[in-house]
């Protein structure tokens, strides 16, 4: 019988993704989506009998997960990616904290109450709740597996962007400690990303505006010559590689326990200009920018990230660069001339 898993959040970027994984791979999948019609695009979209859909409007809600649980007593598998990753919002605790740690806590309380076959536990966190943000822009400082954001909730609520970093924090917090404080049965782990690039899995859902980590390079394809080049650096990692991961982080026995920190490289937005103008001469409105700025900037301006250990564990080589900004691109391009032939 094939393996049951549950995915929250299906509808995001990453997640689709990790869907395709696991249909490729024959496990059936319950997705969770916030309503029944992102349910019935999500099935049109993958057309698959392997899989099928639970609502959970919201995951911070008291007891979100626990028709889900109910539903699907033979699931072994239970993914967590749903989590709010946007910097919209007045409100930090309500908009971006609450849903993070709540919408953690609850799918842990459900599993623990009603998952009694769940024997593991991927949570999509992130390398927010890794690197404290003074150390990831300290070029002398190094970042591994075992490091933890210090934010604290008094910072975490000064701006969306700290409060989206401490969102990541609390959240994975909140599920380690949940762990040691039941003893629970089921094995966690957790997958980090740094910045997730690479192409949507379905055309359809390329739009004017993309998911947070998209549109970094959505907006660059978008700039006309007078335009600043926005400022923005860190690691980032193919969408593919963080799918697979996901996979990896529940079937690989040296997976549990564990956080994989999932880096492939570090990127300043002009490195992405450099790259654009470089492979796609149709966007020649994008400016020229300061070409080569953004390597030294990598050099002098950000830490290391060591994932050794986590590359170790993966077993799989890491989609470089140019492939995953090519791939982005192309497709951006590729839709938008299939819409203006409409
Ligand atoms: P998306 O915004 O594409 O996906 C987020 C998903 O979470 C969506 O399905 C969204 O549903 C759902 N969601 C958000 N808030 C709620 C809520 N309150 N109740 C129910 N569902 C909710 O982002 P990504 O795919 O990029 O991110 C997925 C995960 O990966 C997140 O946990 C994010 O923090 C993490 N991550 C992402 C990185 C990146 O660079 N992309 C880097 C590191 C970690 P809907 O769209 O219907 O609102």
């Amino acid at each position: 019988m094939a393996t049951k898993v549950i995915l929250s959040g299906a509808t995001g970027f990453i997640a689709q993704h990790v869907v395709k994984e696991l249909l490729d791979k024959d496990y059936k999948v319950v997705a969770t989506v916030r309503s029944s019609g992102k349910g019935d695009h999500l099935l049109k979209l993958f057309n698959s009998p392997n899989l099928s859909y639970e609502v959970v409007e919201d995951v911070a809600q008291a007891g979100a997960f626990d028709k889900v649980l109910q539903n699907n007593q033979d699931a072994t598998i239970f993914i967590h990616t749903a989590s709010p990753f946007h910097f919209k919002t007045d409100d930090v605790a309500k908009d971006l904290l609450e849903p993070a740690v709540e919408g953690t806590k609850n799918a842990l309380k459900a599993i623990e109450k009603y998952g009694k076959n769940i024997q593991k536990v991927v949570i999509t966190s992130s390398y927010a709740a890794i690197a404290t943000a003074k150390d990831s822009v300290d070029p002398k400082a190094v970042i591994n597996e075992k490091d933890w954001n210090q934010i604290t909730r008094e910072e975490a609520i000064a701006n969306p962007f700290h409060g989206y970093r401490a969102s990541k924090t609390f959240a994975e917090k909140a599920a380690w400690d949940f762990v040691k404080e039941h003893e629970s049965k089921f094995i966690l782990s957790t997958v980090n990303p740094t910045f997730v690039f690479g192409p949507q899995l379905f055309d359809s859902e390329v739009k004017e505006n993309l998911n947070t980590s998209s549109e970094a390079i959505n907006v660059i394809t978008k700039l006309q010559p007078e335009d600043a080049i926005p400022s923005f650096k860190g690691g980032w990692v193919d969408v593919r590689d963080v799918a697979k991961a996901h996979l990896v982080a529940f079937e690989n026995p040296k997976a549990e326990h564990q956080r994989l920190l999932m880096n492939s490289g570090k990127f300043t937005e002009q490195s992405i200009v450099d790259l654009v103008r470089e492979k796609f001469p149709e966007l020649k409105n994008v400016p020229i920018g300061n070409p080569g700025a953004g390597l030294r900037a990598i050099e002098e301006t950000l830490a290391t990230i060591d994932n050794s250990k986590t590359k170790e564990i993966l077993g799989f080589e890491l989609i470089d660069f140019e492939k995953s900004v090519a791939d982005s691109v192309q497709q951006i391009i590729d839709v938008r001339k299939s819409k203006s032939q409409l």
